[in-house]
């Protein structure tokens, strides 16, 4: 058991944030046992750290990110999607054929990823199988939260990075046997759209997914042009969702759908019914897509929703910089499109940063008694001379802090 001291604030809903103002949390086994205003009688003997005006926050979790793009961030972003991939990222990508191009790469994502704080992350690598295994390898030794896929892409795709359908099915079953029983670490079935997956290996995907019990990420009515082309080469499905669902990829583990711009009707009634968890990537949607998800309004369908850095169509890791980025765009998307647009604020942001994106992993992004200790310890983030409440250093450090604002972590309960 240890206990920490601090200004102690995590999200309960989209509605609801909890603040426990110069209050302690007690942590037994590296969960969270409970949070008290003053130290009960009987953990007088237990250890404490004291964080003093420290704000102790759970650690972000990414739900959709290209690792393997972390070295191409910042560059190409006066392109729009299409161009931006086979003008950068299909020629980068190609490159982690070779293990040793991968290593340094992935090493330097995870680095940052710890310290910009997240913690938990759906990780896309490439279709190589080696390079994604080292990526793996390292989120494992750091204890970190994970669901990685190997990419598919054996159609429409340049020469220098494409599969056969039998090699991409196959390497990926291999992948999947490399690493059943995993611990936090887990893989993840990963076409990359529908737009470069031919339906023989979408539909043996599925059969993969329901044999291993492995889930799916993707790309879906990510931008009009994606979207067009994904019904345009399967056009006995009413929508991009509904690839995914005949192909009998959902609901053999977690549903990950980034982007989820332009849904329709049908998109909705898949990713409601298989408890599906649709993306919000909002600073690449500024950067290479050039659209809005209308976050509230997906909510109010029963979408569940998290947030995601999209490196390198986004630039950085620190998921609290897409709580500002959410809020800004959700203005935006009300002024121009107030059909389906409504502002959110940081409450609910944080939320989707935290909790919301936490589900997907387990009992991790809060600190509801059971929920594992993963935290962070926001600091300097006051002016001299100028107190501010707990919510509102929480919002200023999603607006204006960085992980020098981070002064410490905890993983699994334990300080790294
Ligand atoms: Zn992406």
């Amino acid at each position: 058991m240890e206990l920490y001291h601090g200004d102690i604030v995590y999200s309960e809903s989209s509605e609801k944030l909890n603040v426990f103002e110069d209050s302690w949390l007690a942590v037994e086994d590296g969960k969270v046992e409970g949070i008290y205003k003053d130290v009960p009688e009987k953990f007088k003997n237990v250890p404490v750290t004291d964080h003093g005006r420290g704000l102790i926050i759970p650690a972000f979790s990414d739900l959709h990110v290209h690792a393997s793009q972390y070295i191409q961030r910042g560059i190409g972003m006066d392109l729009l999607l299409n161009d931006w991939l086979n003008t950068y990222t299909f020629p980068q990508e190609s490159h982690f054929a070779d293990p040793e191009y991968a290593e340094p790469i992935y090493e330097a994502y995870v680095d940052d990823m710890i310290r910009n704080g997240t913690f938990h992350a759906g990780i896309f690598a490439t279709i190589h199988r080696d390079a994604t295994n080292i990526l793996f390898r390292k989120l494992e030794e750091k204890g970190l939260w994970a669901y990685v896929g190997k990419v598919n892409m054996d159609f429409q795709s340049p020469s220098y990075l494409c599969e056969t359908t039998e090699e991409s099915l196959r390497e990926t079953e291999i992948f999947l046997e490399e690493h059943s029983g995993s611990g936090t670490v887990k893989p993840i079935l990963t076409p990359r759209f529908a737009p470069t997956c031919s339906r023989e290996l979408i539909w043996g995907l599925g059969k993969l997914g329901k044999k291993y019990g492995v889930g799916v990420q993707t790309h879906v009515v990510e931008s009009r042009w994606e979207a067009g082309e994904s019904l345009r080469l399967f056009p006995d499905c009413v929508s991009d969702s509904q690839i995914y669902e005949k192909a009998g990829l959902l609901g053999n583990g977690p549903s990950i759908f980034a982007h989820v711009i332009f849904p329709t009707e049908d998109d909705i009634r898949v990713m409601t019914e298989y408890d599906c968890v649709a993306v919000h990537c909002p600073e690449a949607t500024n950067n290479v897509i050039a659209g809005i998800m209308a976050v509230k309004w997906q909510q109010e369908q029963g979408v569940n929703i998290a947030l995601g850095s999209d490196i390198g169509a986004g630039v950085k890791n620190g998921i609290y910089r897409q709580c500002a980025a959410s809020i800004k765009l959700s203005k935006l998307k009300e002024f121009y499109e107030p059909e389906q647009g409504k502002t959110i604020d940081i409450t609910h942001a944080f939320y989707l940063a935290t909790k919301a994106g936490g589900q997907v992993f387990g009992k991790v992004g809060a600190f509801e008694p059971g929920y594992v200790f993963d935290a962070l310890v926001i600091d300097n983030i006051e002016d001299a001379g100028h107190p501010m409440t707990p919510a509102q250093r929480l919002e200023r450090f999603c607006y204006a802090g960085d992980d020098r604002n981070i002064i410490h972590r905890y993983l699994n309960g334990k300080k790294i």
